[in-house]
């Protein structure tokens, strides 16, 4: 479960990201959608750890991530991230890659490993190097990279852009399939309306560093906030 409260980041006296308040369930996706610009990369980066709120708290299952004078690094927040330039280690083997940031002994790094593998449909990929993975393949390969440490919450931002809309359907369904397996809280930046109404529990729409609606996909789609809104949801089928 991610909880964040009352989130506030300016850059030069501006404030990109203007109070923003949102919880995620466990086994839940929440997208976040807005134009460029509103805000929603910093909202991740700050999760995550590689930028610092000026005010606000994180807290992820319960325990403060960040909050009054704490700030835990990137590595103890238990958050897994799957961006778009998800670049693999081209030197090390797809298995070595799932394995990075994994601290375990040999043998249940090895199983962890398999077990991933075969979640994303690749058994026997292991010993492969990334050149020699389809973009899709590869896609998988980070995905099962980012699960490794059983991260609570996975932050995604528009991992699937950059693949053909073909192999993306494939993908995305079995990304969610494994996320919510996992039982990850899951946080994913998209500019796709469908991929928003395909994956999402819940929606939330960013405008200039605010949080403006927030609601079930259904319900911001039957009865959107502003013009904007209603445009972006106006070209699904
Ligand atoms: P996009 O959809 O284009 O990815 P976004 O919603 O992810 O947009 P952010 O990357 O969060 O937008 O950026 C929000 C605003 O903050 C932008 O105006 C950006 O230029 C500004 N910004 C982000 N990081 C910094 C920084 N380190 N220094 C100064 N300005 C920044
Ligand atoms: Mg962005």
């Amino acid at each position: 479960r991610l909880e964040i409260r009352n989130l506030t980041r300016s850059f030069a006296g501006r404030a990109v990201v203007d109070d923003v308040s949102l919880t995620v369930a466990a086994g839940q996706v929440t997208c976040l959608l807005g134009p460029s610009g509103c805000g929603k990369s910093t909202t991740l980066r700050m999760i995550a750890g590689v930028e610092t709120p000026d005010s606000g708290q994180i807290v992820i299952d319960g325990a403060p991530v960040f909050a009054n004078g704490l700030a835990l690094p990137p590595e103890r927040r238990g958050v897994g991230l799957m961006f778009q330039d998800f670049a693999l280690f081209p030197h090390l083997t797809v298995a070595d890659n799932i394995a990075f940031g994994l601290t375990a002994a040999r043998e249940a790094k090895a199983r962890r490993v398999d077990e991933l593998l075969e979640r994303v449909n690749l058994t026997g990929f292991g010993p492969k190097h990334p050149h020699q993975l389809s973009g899709g393949e590869q896609q998988r390969v980070a995905l099962a990279r980012a699960l490794a440490p059983r991260p609570r919450v996975m932050l995604m931002d528009e991992p699937f852009s950059g693949l053909d809309n073909r192999l993306r359907d494939g993908i995305r369904d079995a990304t969610l399939e494994v996320l919510k397996d996992e039982g990850a809280a899951v946080l994913l930046v998209t500019h796709e309306p469908d991929e928003a109404m395909r994956m999402a529990d819940e929606i939330a729409l960013m405008r200039a560093g605010r949080v403006v609606q927030q609601g079930a996909p259904y319900n911001i789609y039957n009865n959107p906030v502003d013009r904007a809104a209603a445009a972006f949801f106006s070209d699904i089928n």
